[in-house]
């Protein structure tokens, strides 16, 4: 029998999908990152400032995918703040923006290969867009049928998934470094969804199966998935392992995938009849995450439904693993 999950929990909030955690101004380096730091100078093939962040692009993506769909975060009083928080309303998103007096806003510089598209982060936070737990707007994130948070404030992520769980929500977490009290988060998730490297982090052991197995184990989600770039995705639930390949793009810029891959997911699994087939919902997921690599930026390249289902139905597409 193919591996199924449940649908997500019923009842008619206002939205489907409420993201609560970072945005980020990107600024998007393209060039030859394996020379980098064996030359004091070089040419830059492109460069642009794109929204980011991955609470933020998740909330793009999953309207683009056609949730009605709110997104909630801190941001600085500058013009990098105005311009995501523009991104996020042009994308059809319900904004509930926190702004922080005289605090900067979130930036990061994206150094993306031209060649493969994988890139490397630099990021700058001020510690002063934390919030206090007093400041999470509790209200205004319990009002749809599924959360997505990441781990950037994780005491404000916790303090959200919690009262999330408590309205009777589906959590979705993304978690990419290991600190105290991750493992309240994990433990408050419905969905974990890490990229390859977490599940080693977290748990010492070396192989992902064996990892991703310990993961699930522990913190008993309905679902682990590890996202592996070009090499897709594998997924644990209680009955089993799936493992799922990429699809076959021409990757540009490889940032933001991770959200697109789980804006996809939480798309596929709202749309699809009682959840649907595990495989499915792997597919759409990866199908959302390998269209988003297409195009330079975080968000430019998030997929809507039709492009989306149009991948996962076409055959012969995926990528050799
Ligand atoms: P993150 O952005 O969190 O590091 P990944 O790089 O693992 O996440 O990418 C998330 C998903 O996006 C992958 O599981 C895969 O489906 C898709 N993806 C990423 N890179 C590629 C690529 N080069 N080709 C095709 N699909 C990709």
């Amino acid at each position: 029998m193919p591996l199924a999950v449940r649908g997500p929990l019923a009842g008619q909030p206002p939205f489907d999908v409420v993201c609560f955690g970072e945005n980020s101004l990107d600024f998007a380096a393209t060039g030859d990152l394996g020379s980098l730091l064996s030359t004091s100078k070089q040419p830059l093939s492109g460069f642009s400032m794109q929204p980011g962040g991955q609470a933020a692009t998740a909330a793009v993506g999953a309207a683009r995918l056609g949730c009605r769909t709110r997104y909630v975060g801190v941001f600085g009083d500058d013009d990098f703040g105005r311009r995501v928080a523009g991104a996020v309303t042009a994308a059809g998103v319900d904004l509930v923006s926190i702004e922080r007096s005289g605090v900067p806003s979130r930036v990061a510089i994206a150094l993306i290969d031209r060649q493969s598209g994988e890139r490397r982060i630099l990021e700058h936070r001020h510690r002063d867009l934390a919030l206090a737990l007093d400041e999470v707007p509790l209200a205004a994130i319990c009002r749809g049928r599924v959360l997505i948070t990441d781990a950037t404030d994780l005491r404000a992520s916790i303090h959200a998934a919690r009262a999330a769980r408590e309205a009777g929500m589906d959590v979705v977490v993304d978690v990419d470094r290991v600190e105290d009290h991750v493992d309240e988060l994990l433990t408050l998730a419905t969905v974990v969804i890490v990229a390859e490297e977490f599940p080693a982090a977290l748990t010492n052991i070396a192989s992902l199966d064996e990892a991703l197995d310990h993961l699930h184990l522990r913190f008993r989600p309905l679902l682990t998935v590890v996202t592996r770039g070009a090499r897709g995705s594998v997924a644990r639930a209680d009955g089993g392992r799936l493992e799922t390949p990429a699809f076959a793009v021409q990757a540009v810029d490889t940032t933001g995938a991770g959200d697109a891959f789980r804006a996809g997911f939480v798309a596929a699994w709202l749309r699809l009849p009682s959840g649907g087939p595990l495989d499915t919902l792997m597919q759409y997921a990866n199908a959302a995450g390998a269209l988003s690599c297409q195009t330079t930026g975080a968000q430019a390249g998030l997929p809507d439904w039709a492009a989306t289902e149009a991948l996962v139905t076409s055959s012969g597409v995926h990528q050799s693993k």
